[in-house]
């Protein structure tokens, strides 16, 4: 039960996107490291450099916040610990102080019945920075799950997928959502998650748990993006992730 995975600090995104484990049980990492900057980027960039960059759009940060990773840091008056989430004070502010460095990262093991999922939002599917990153854990209690199962099976379109999910009984045990480019540091919206715990999966939950998400999160108007934009984006994406998180639980069940 206590079993946790480490990440060194200097750990590139090379080695996570080549990982079975992190592909297996951490898909939200997975998924965006898969597609941060180029190859040549991924071979030298680390983990560590992006948190600690602290820039609202670090691809890594909303997969390790929805894991609820714990950073290490040390420095001359010795070594201290802290929830992410606590770790992220502004755009280009850490709590690191100025002498100390960050060791790793320390995220629970998930839950069998969990997946997670990361979507970068972007214009382009290759050197680009996301307009907004969310990343979803989603732990599901499987009680009638057939319809869904044929319309992955199939390989049905979202709308499709998402009527079979109304007609499924899939029950939301634990969720966690976050966002980036959202606000200015990474954040969990977890407004929106309490709208969905302990709930039956369907797409009016999803909607309203989007609505919420948006409204806690504070995008802005930048170059890549309106605010508007982002909200109405918020709003619609966790149908997205919900969907990919389910595929995975459901993909390993079978
Ligand atoms: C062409 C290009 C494309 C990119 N695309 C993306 C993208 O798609 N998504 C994305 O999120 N980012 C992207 N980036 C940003 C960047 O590559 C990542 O943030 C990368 O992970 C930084 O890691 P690094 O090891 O190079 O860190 P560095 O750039 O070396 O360090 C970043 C900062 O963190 C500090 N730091 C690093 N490690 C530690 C540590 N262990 N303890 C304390 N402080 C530390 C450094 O002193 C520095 O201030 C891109 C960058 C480039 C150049």
């Amino acid at each position: 039960e206590d079993q946790r995975l480490k990440i060194g600090a200097l750990t590139t995104h090379r080695q996570l996107e080549r990982s079975e484990l992190i592909r297996e049980r951490f898909g939200a990492l997975a998924d965006a490291v898969q597609n941060l900057g180029s190859v040549q980027n991924r071979n030298v960039a680390t983990i560590g450099g992006n948190i600690c960059n602290a820039a609202p759009s670090a691809d890594t940060a909303p997969p390790l916040l929805v894991h609820e990773a714990e950073v290490t840091m040390e420095g001359p008056k010795g070594r201290r610990s802290m929830a992410l989430e606590e770790f992220f004070l502004g755009p280009g502010k850490t709590a690191l102080g100025p002498e100390e460095v960050l060791l790793e990262f320390s995220l629970p093991w998930p839950s069998d019945g969990a997946a997670s999922a990361y979507w970068k939002h972007s214009r382009r599917q290759a050197m680009d920075l996301p307009i907004l990153g969310v990343a979803m854990y989603l732990e599901a209690e499987l009680k009638e799950a057939g319809p869904l199962g044929e319309a992955f099976a199939q390989g049905a379109p979202l709308e499709e997928l998402l009527e079979a999910l109304d007609r499924s009984e899939i029950y939301c045990k634990e969720v966690r959502l976050a966002l980036g480019v959202a606000a200015p540091t990474p954040m969990r919206a977890k407004g929106a998650e309490a709208v969905l715990k302990g709930k039956r999966l369907s797409t009016e939950g999803l909607l309203e748990m989007g609505q919420v998400a948006s409204e806690e999160a504070q995008p802005r108007d930048t170059v890549r993006g309106a605010a508007w934009y982002r909200r109405e984006m918020i709003r619609v994406l966790p149908k997205r992730l919900a969907l990919f998180c389910l595929k995975r639980i459901m993909g390993r069940k079978g």
